[in-house]
């Protein structure tokens, strides 16, 4: 199949695009390279430098390439930066989504898989985190998500626009070749990773007065391969309907258990010092998976942390400067 995938320089999906080519699939990226990285984007990819927020870029795209699928990665993700700068998730992460879905529309491509967030689940009544639970978006980035999974919903029923909305919880490690290197650094695995490499003096535990097992927060790792399968299954399930799948390993691990696994990963000390609460972090967030595990068979293969935090060191031991090395 043809896959039009936006943001495929960026960290998650440089990771899809790298197994859509392994699994033999045609891949046309479209990233404007703001937080993506040329060298990412696998060498058999084509690849476009565009901005959605340029419709005629986007429609040409349509046109030229003939895709049958839409895979859109392409969104600001940084919840406290939504906090302070709403416009650019309501705005922006808005709009260029509606470009991308006129422009499948208009082309009538009718496949799209959506990457969209465990920040639209803020004050859950129950942990696990399945697909029954209520939709609270926990800032201007999780709602910018929840819009575009309700334009799809419209779509479906208009348009039969068949899609999947996979709401990832915290992505984390690598593959051989792509890793994470964003500008700044804001997640907690490469942060300790760069202690440890020598590139930070120490990490900062946003708070340690939270109602967990020992007060720092809890998250649900999920591995970049792991996700990307999902992306794979999704895609080849959308023909039987559209779907909704919330991923990740449904086990969770507090900041001071990444941490106290990176040291051993590492053999590094990684100092580390509690700080304020980070504005907007929830206490816990873990996944239920179940749906996706029964409807198309997604097992993760890289459930443990310990290979997590690992396949990430590998990475940032082969690429110490990121990319830019
Ligand atoms: N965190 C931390 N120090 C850091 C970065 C993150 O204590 O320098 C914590 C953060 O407060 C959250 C967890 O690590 O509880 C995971 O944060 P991250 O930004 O990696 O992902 P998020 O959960 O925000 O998607």
């Amino acid at each position: 199949m043809k896959i039009l995938v936006t943001g495929g320089a960026g960290y998650i999906g440089s990771v899809v695009v790298e197994q859509l080519i392994e699994a033999n699939e045609s891949v046309i990226v479209f990233d404007n390279l703001y937080q993506g990285h040329k060298d990412a984007v696998h060498p058999d990819a084509t690849f476009i430098e565009g901005d959605l927020n340029n419709r005629a870029a986007v429609n040409a795209v349509f046109a030229e390439y003939r895709p049958e699928a839409v895979m859109h990665f392409a969104s600001h993700t940084l919840v406290g930066e939504s906090m302070e700068n709403p416009f650019l998730y309501l705005g922006e992460n808005v709009a260029n989504g509606l470009n991308l879905l006129q422009s499948a529309v208009r082309h009538n491509v009718r496949r799209f898989i959506l990457s969209s967030t465990a920040n639209l689940f803020d004050d859950p009544e129950r942990m696990p985190i399945d697909e029954a639970e209520r939709i609270v978006p926990g800032s201007p980035y999780g709602e910018s998500k929840y819009i575009l999974e309700r334009m799809l919903c419209w779509l479906d029923q208009i348009y039969n626009f068949r899609y999947a909305a996979l709401r990832y919880f915290n992505a984390a490690g690598a593959s051989v070749e792509r890793g994470e290197d964003h500008h700044p650094e804001y997640h907690i695995i490469p942060i300790v990773l760069q202690v440890a490499l020598g590139q930070r003096e120490k990490v900062m535990i946003f708070g340690d007065d939270y109602p967990t097992r020992d007060g720092t927060c809890v998250r649900d790792y999920i591995h970049i391969l792991d996700l990307a399968q999902a992306h794979i299954l999704a895609l080849r399930a959308l023909d039987k309907g559209s779907r909704v799948y919330n991923l990740g390993n449904g086990q969770g691990f507090t900041v001071k258990e990444v941490i106290e696994t990176a040291r051993e990963v590492t053999g590094h000390p990684i100092p580390a010092e509690v700080a304020v609460r980070r504005p907007g972090d929830p206490a816990t967030l873990i996944a239920g998976s179940d749906k996706i595990r029964r409807d198309l068979g997604w097992q993760p293969k890289y459930a443990n942390l310990r290979d997590i935090i690992q396949s990430a060191w590998d990475w940032h031991l082969s690429h110490p400067d990121g990319y830019s090395s």
